[in-house]
Formats: structure tokens, C-alpha cells, sequence
């Protein structure tokens, strides 16, 4: 039996998601697409000096490309035909180091090749926000904590994960896995003894539509507790071990802040 392939060239989305040098003149290219979820593409001659389609293939590119996107195995591209960057994310190292950890979370939480419509927005809303000068670490922390049920983590954020009850004051703990109300406080010592307001922009991030944001102002004392939670619970229960966060860490270290 033959197996027929349809390999016909066609229209798709994509936001680029990474790339790195395959042999000596080509590239790896990975899109997150609209069609047909992230994708691997094979593209012939990138590395050439004078490959036509360099400035369509950069890293923080998205658009629509013409090309063959496989089942199985690499994808192909063969032109461009409306695409723009992320010129604020490229220029900035600091919202650069941002926008690529959050590229690497989205890499890390789906499988290739299966459409993801609602991530493919959720990404390119994320990085639109932070080109446009929005927080880059609210935006990450909100990925992060909407990312969470995809990694197996599903805090409830309603609702006390002990006894079930809606309460005023709570508290995150990690031993159950959410939040937990203070009558139930003395079941873990190791609660996070986090304020309130911590608290409440964890709920908020967990169900905000970063399509309807429009400002967000985050204090810094809370922000920094909001990144000390975040991390916990990624390093404690996601257990990924990504370098784009290890540098991300690292720059923190050295503050390089825009001003
Ligand atoms: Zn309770």
C-alpha cells in the first residue's frame, strides 16, 4: 500500500517560538501555529548571508507564512507573507529574558502538532502586552498561574482547599495544593503567610483575560512577593528546569531594569 502524503503548501499563523543553527547553513525553526499547534520547521539556507527570507524568520516574529506543516516530522516554509516583530521585546534584554521564559513555558506545557487556539491567543496577547509596555512580570506571573492546571498543579483559587468554604482571609499552602481559609491555618504550619493582597492578584491572575487588559499597577512589595509565590510553587510543584528562567533569574541578580 501507498501511502499518500498531501504535502500541498498552504497559509498559516505563526509566532515564532525559537531557533537554532542545523548543519552548516540552515536552521531549526520553531512557530507556535493557529493551524496546527507548535510546529518544527526545516528552513533550507537560513544561515546564509543572503537568505531571502532572514527578516521574516528573527526571533520575536509573527505572522502568516506559506508553507507545508507535516503530520509527522519537519515542516516546511516556503514565504512569508505578512510579518512583523516584537521590536520593543528584541531591543530589550530585560523584557527580551521575559518573553523568551514565557515562550519556553508554552514549549514545555503542550504537546507538538495538536491546535491550541486559545494558548496561540493567550501567547500572542502576552507578548503584545509586553511590547507595548506593559509589566513584563505581572504578564509572566499571569501565564504562569494560568498555566498551572497544564501542569498538573490545579489550585483553586474559589474556594479553602481543606474544607471547602469561601472565606475572607486565606492563605496558599503547598501541602494542599491552593488556597486554605483560617480556620484551617494550624493544618499546615508551612502556609505561605502571605497578605491579602497577594492573595487577591493570584485569584485575579488566575482568571483574568489578558485580551481585556488595559492597566494593571502592581506595587513592588507586592510584586516581589507575587514572583517569591509564583517560583514556590514552580519549584516545588512544577519542577521544570528551564534556562531561559535560570537567566532570567540571573539578570535579576544583576537588576538590569529599564529605567
Ligand atoms: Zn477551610
Amino acid at each position: 500500500m501507498i501511502l499518500v502524503v498531501n504535502t500541498k503548501s498552504k497559509s498559516f499563523h505563526g509566532i515564532l517560538l525559537y531557533r537554532k543553527n542545523y548543519r552548516e547553513r540552515d536552521m531549526l525553526v520553531k512557530f507556535f501555529t493557529a493551524e496546527a499547534g507548535k510546529k518544527m520547521f526545516f528552513v533550507r539556507g537560513a544561515s546564509k548571508a543572503n537568505f531571502k527570507m532572514a527578516g521574516d524568520i528573527l526571533p520575536f516574529s509573527y505572522g502568516t507564512y506559506e508553507g507545508t506543516l507535516k503530520k509527522d516530522g519537519l515542516s516546511y516554509i516556503d514565504s512569508a507573507n505578512s510579518v512583523k516583530h516584537f521590536n520593543q521585546i528584541s531591543d530589550d534584554i530585560y523584557l527580551n529574558a521575559y518573553a523568551t521564559y514565557i515562550m519556553s513555558l508554552i514549549d514545555a506545557a503542550f504537546d507538538d502538532g495538536v491546535p491550541n487556539s486559545i494558548w496561540f491567543d493567550k501567547l500572542f496577547y502576552a507578548l503584545n502586552l509586553i511590547n507595548n509596555g506593559f509589566d513584563a512580570q505581572i504578564i509572566t506571573n499571569i501565564i504562569e498561574i494560568q498555566l498551572l492546571p497544564i501542569f498538573g498543579v490545579a489550585p483553586d483559587f474559589k474556594h479553602c482547599a481543606v474544607c471547602g468554604q469561601q472565606s475572607q482571609i486565606y492563605d496558599y499552602s503547598e501541602k494542599y495544593g491552593g488556597l486554605i481559609c483560617q480556620n484551617d491555618f494550624h493544618l499546615d504550619p508551612y502556609r505561605m503567610h502571605l497578605d491579602q493582597r497577594t492573595i487577591y492578584y493570584l485569584c485575579l491572575f488566575s482568571v483574568i483575560d489578558l485580551n481585556k487588559i488595559e492597566n494593571i499597577k502592581v506595587n513592588e512589595v507586592t510584586k516581589n512577593k507575587l514572583r517569591q509565590v509564583v517560583d514556590k510553587i514552580y519549584d516545588n510543584s512544577v519542577g521544570l528546569n528551564l534556562k531561559s528562567k535560570k537567566f532570567l533569574n540571573q539578570m535579576r541578580k544583576w537588576e538590569i531594569k529599564p529605567n
